[in-house]
């Protein structure tokens, strides 16, 4: 019997992974997809250029995560583009992004609800005129992934240390997360293993897999996604509280994709398209964010947030290039891009994703997030249980590691004897 079963190889299973490692406790990992990094998953294209999946930045100056690449001697390079491009009404003008949102929210109510001494509101309530609300609501549409009627919570966008820009990890998100994988232990983890039941039983946790292999351990650290944990994938014995499900039920999984679209190098630098130019398109049947030369990379993103995001998941490759040039067509510097693409463009589907449900969690108005949750022998973790950086890696981490302390505070507790 292991010590602990991690349920997860993204970042929080690798950062409870390592803390468990430093402490000598023994674990397992398992995860239900064939690879590690769960949304911080890198393709290397054929040229070499890597690719993120999802994660891209590492947000902000405050990201616990630049600690860790210097430690694990992982390079970054900082993002450049501290203005973005708003195209809207068929005009195209350059903004700061810091003081577009400054301008663009109440900062009288923005502090009380800081304070606390007025209640969360909804994002889009935050802003000074129709036109700072409609922002803020294609904000939420295209960060969080929410589509109104839904909006994020506006304490959450307040309170958030993801700041804008950050950096870029050198070689992609897989740099890191490969570092921590030698460090935790290759062999602890184990492949295409898909949990689907965790019950307790007098000796400990019984984890049970799609397969039909069962795992006994003292503890069990959850890592899943809220998408798996509001879809039920996995059932647990005895049932998780009804306190832990009204938790869960103020946050819901933002819809998130990107087209990636390589390109010939030259065609960027030489038409002098800036490093981590950033454009946010709003004149088309649904608005865009794209993020183009990202850290000097031959590569264009496109973001769709919310339904379009669901939209985009069923373009086959040519249909995504077709999709791209409509979205891209007001773009002057990206005229022609199509004459330049030197690989298919790459449609990610973290919606259809059976071990995701979607990108990433959204705080409803007046929910809270909170830390790791303990029921019965379970640990929960990931991304949206970290309120300081949350559905991000950094708060992924952050809640892999203390979920990890928690459990060791557990088992040193716990007598031996409850594992024999
Ligand atoms: C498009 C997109 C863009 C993003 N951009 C950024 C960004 O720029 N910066 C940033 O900080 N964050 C970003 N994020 C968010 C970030 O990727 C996530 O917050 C973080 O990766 C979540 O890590 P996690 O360990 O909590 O969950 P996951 O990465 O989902 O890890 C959980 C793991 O559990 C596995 N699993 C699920 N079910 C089971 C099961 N039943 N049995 C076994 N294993 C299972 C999954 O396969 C997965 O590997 C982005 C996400 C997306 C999708």
């Amino acid at each position: 019997m292991e010590d602990v079963i991690i349920v997860g190889a993204g970042m929080a299973g690798l950062a409870a992974a390592v803390e468990l490692k430093r402490n000598n406790v023994s674990f397992r990992i398992l995860e239900a997809g064939d690879g590690v990094g769960g949304r911080a998953r890198t393709r290397i294209l054929r040229s070499g250029v890597a690719v993120d999946l999802g994660a891209h930045w590492l947000h902000g100056d405050n990201n616990p995560l630049t600690q860790e690449l210097a430690r694990y001697g992982v390079t970054a390079r900082p993002d450049e583009g501290d203005a973005i491009w708003l195209y809207r009404g068929g005009e195209a003008r350059q903004e700061d992004i810091e003081s577009l949102m400054e301008d663009a929210i109440r900062g009288d109510l923005a502090d009380a609800i800081r304070s606390g001494e007025h209640a969360d509101v909804a994002l889009p309530d935050l802003g000074v005129d129709d036109e700072a609300r409609d922002m803020l609501a294609t904000f939420g549409l295209l960060w969080n992934g929410v589509q109104p009627p839904l909006s994020p919570s506006a304490r959450e966008f307040l309170t958030d240390e993801n700041t804008p820009g950050g950096v870029h990890v050198d070689g992609g998100m897989c740099a890191l997360t490969s570092a921590m994988l030698a460090e935790a232990g290759a062999d602890r983890v184990h492949l295409r293993t898909s949990v689907c039941r965790i019950s307790e039983t007098p000796d400990g946790a019984r984890i049970q897999s799609m397969d039909g292999s069962v795992w006994a351990a003292r503890r069990v650290i959850f890592t899943a996604s809220l998408g798996v944990l509001q879809g039920r994938l996995v059932t647990f014995a005895p049932d998780l509280s009804a306190t832990f499900h009204e938790q869960i039920a103020g946050l819901v999984m933002g819809q998130v994709n990107k087209i990636i679209i390589e390109v010939d190098p030259a065609f960027l630098a030489g038409g002098g398209v800036p490093v981590d130019m950033a454009l946010e398109l709003l004149d088309g049947e649904a608005p865009h964010f794209c993020h183009i030369h990202s850290a000097g990379q031959p590569v264009i993103q496109i973001y769709a947030g919310g339904r379009q995001a669901e939209v985009i998941e069923s373009l086959a490759a040519d249909q995504a290039l077709a999709y791209a040039r409509g979205v891209l067509a007001p773009v002057e510097a990206l005229k022609g891009f199509e004459a330049h693409v030197v690989s298919p463009p790459i449609v990610t589907r973290w919606v259809a994703n059976p071990y995701t449900r979607g990108a990433y969690s959204c705080c409803l108005p007046g929910a809270r997030r909170s830390g790791p949750v303990t029921e019965g022998l379970v640990t929960f973790c990931g991304e949206a249980f970290d309120e300081r950086f949350p559905a991000s890696l950094p708060g992924a981490w952050r809640s892999g590691k203390a979920a990890a302390e928690i459990v060791i505070g557990e088992l040193a507790k716990a007598p031996v004897a409850e594992a024999v």
